[in-house]
């Protein structure tokens, strides 16, 4: 399988057996204000990103989309708004995360075949999976959904078979209790939901190798309808 490089010579390979979807350029008239400081800011420019995200379960896309950059005009933080569903600094995003993990932990396909279905290599689905185990503790998250919407609580899941299983199990109960308490999502995994609405509500961004998911950084709001 043969790779072409994006975005310049930090970006990972991606398989150039994936066509290239170019997305129209797309921003507000005004940016949003700044996130520090609440002041007004302006459109600074663009900057040129590759994510690649989930058609389906088992099929990816690879998308060129070019995302606006604000500048404030008080505390002059610059920033990149995302749109809802795209994660920030992250090439597969979430949902293809949380289906090639998925995939292994509780469908148990070989890590080379998940991989290969989503053109990413064997060490990064074993990345993945990795991150997604260590990222949070599934009782905190199943806290957490009780917290968000009550009737988590009473919602069965199968006895799961690792803790990689367990966390994917409770990340899909705490994305579905944020539906039903009314956060608009446009992901399809839990994992995706709760990450993309602690990013849209809260800021956070959760890296491979940023901090962990912490439940208290969860409570600072209630789930906000974005
Ligand atoms: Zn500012």
């Amino acid at each position: 399988m043969s790779d072409v490089l994006l975005g310049g010579p930090a970006r990972k390979p991606v398989s150039c057996l994936l066509p290239l979807i170019v997305e129209p350029r797309r921003r507000d008239a005004r940016p949003p204000p700044c996130r520090s400081c609440d002041g007004a800011a302006w459109w600074n420019g663009w900057r040129v990103t590759h994510p690649v995200v989930a058609a389906s379960t088992d099929a990816v896309e690879r998308h060129e989309l070019v995302l606006p950059r604000a500048k404030c005009s008080c505390c002059r933080l610059g920033f990149t708004c995302y749109p809802p569903g795209v994660y920030p600094r992250r090439q597969y995003q979430l949902d293809v995360i949380a289906d090639a993990v998925a995939a292994v932990a509780i469908g148990g396909e070989l890590v080379a075949v998940a991989a290969a279905t989503r053109a990413a290599s064997s060490t990064s689905v074993r990345r993945w999976s990795a991150w997604v185990t260590a990222l949070v503790d599934a009782q905190a998250l199943h806290a957490l959904a009780a917290q968000v919407d009550p009737s988590s609580a009473s919602v069965a899941t199968a006895s799961p078979r690792s803790s990689t299983a367990a966390v994917l199990a409770a990340f899909e109960v705490l994305g579905a209790g944020l539906v039903r308490s009314g956060v608009a999502v446009v992901e399809r995994s839990g994992l995706g939901r709760v990450l993309g609405w602690q990013h849209r509500a809260h800021g956070d961004v959760f890296g491979l190798a940023g901090p962990r998911f912490s439940p208290a950084m969860a409570f600072g709001g209630r789930p906000h309808g974005r």
